[in-house]
């Protein structure tokens, strides 16, 4: 390893599964204010909706999103072998007015502390565990376009929180072949930072013995995308991870970034994502998320997609 090591900078997205588009819309872009980027379907499903809320570009760090799973039936459980949180930073002097905005709009909110730092606990809903980690040092800031004072935004993805039965491998896979630094432990749970470090560069490995797996479904995470600078980086990891004996994809093209994916031992879904080219791609970057794009492989079939679709409205506002 060397100084032109190509390296994994970060968390590039979350991607999870809800059951209902427009209430997780009005959840997402409305009370937690985040900037809806991309209104487009799911690449091997296309009458299913994906979604990508993040800061004012879709960022890298700053991005999730979300398949729908309607139904009772395509319920999943969180647990072991999966992603189990969505946690966003946000300055400390906004923690009690994040407090006040959720619990006003029914939302049970714990506090709890971790590594030092405070936090909100809640789930949203589809059950999904989210949190707001107070971070005192991050330098991003979040969308203001939803009404949430500029103080206050969520200035995007601090930590990506992995739970496994086991976490040696895990742990291995993130240090050597992945090149995070570990930063410290707390009980079950070891932090490492990628790149630069600091908010958004984190991953928490967190070893449950409980025996509770997680399984698939609407109110899980689907899967985590760590973020590269480009194509060559993403080849060059690529063939190390392959070399290393784990079963990585072809790249992909996700028309917004370039995809790799493989599952790491505790049997959480991974992707590499290259930070380019952008959101900006196949629309003008003040109206974002405004319009249904189509994968291009799907746009001749347009007409047909779009009266599958359920319509959606802008965000419900939130005062
Ligand atoms: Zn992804």
């Amino acid at each position: 390893m060397n100084d032109t090591t190509p390296r994994i900078t970060g968390i590039h997205h979350v991607t999870a599964i809800a059951s209902d588009p427009q209430r997780n819309i009005d959840f997402y872009a409305g009370l937690l204010g985040l900037r809806q980027v991309k209104t487009t379907v799911n690449f091997d499903d296309p009458s299913a909706y994906h979604l990508y809320y993040g800061d004012e570009h879709g960022t890298p760090g700053s991005i999730v999103t979300f398949f729908y799973w309607p139904g009772p039936e395509a319920r999943g459980r969180v647990g072991s072998g999966q992603a189990t949180a969505l946690v966003f930073s946000a300055p400390p002097a906004s923690l009690p007015w994040w407090q006040e905005r959720l619990e006003r709009h029914g939302v049970k909110v714990e506090r709890k502390s971790r590594f030092g730092e405070e936090l909100l606990a809640f789930a949203d809903p589809d059950a999904i565990p989210v949190e707001i980690v107070a971070v005192a040092e991050d330098s991003r800031s979040g969308w203001t376009g939803a009404g949430i004072p500029a103080d206050y935004t969520l200035r995007g993805l601090h930590t990506a929180e992995l739970t496994v039965a086991n976490a040696a491998p895990t742990e291995a896979l993130l240090s050597i072949e992945m090149q995070f630094r570990l930063v410290k432990r707390e009980g079950n749970r070891a932090r490492f930072e990628a790149g630069p470090g600091g908010s958004g560069r984190y991953a928490d490995v967190i070893e449950d013995t409980s025996g509770k797996r997680g399984s698939g479904g609407s109110g899980t995470i689907h899967h985590i995308a760590w973020s590269v600078p480009d194509d060559a980086t993403e080849l060059a990891k690529q063939s190390e991870l392959q070399t290393s004996g784990y079963q990585v994809s072809p790249v992909m093209d996700r028309d917004y970034f370039h995809s790799i994916y493989y599952r790491e031992r505790g049997g959480i879904l991974f992707e590499i994502a290259t930070a380019t080219p952008g959101f900006a791609v196949d629309e003008p970057a003040e109206s974002l998320g405004a319009a249904l794009k189509l994968p291009k492989q799907f746009e001749a079939h347009r007409a047909r997609i779009e009266e599958l679709l359920p319509a959606l409205q802008p965000a419900k506002s939130f005062t």
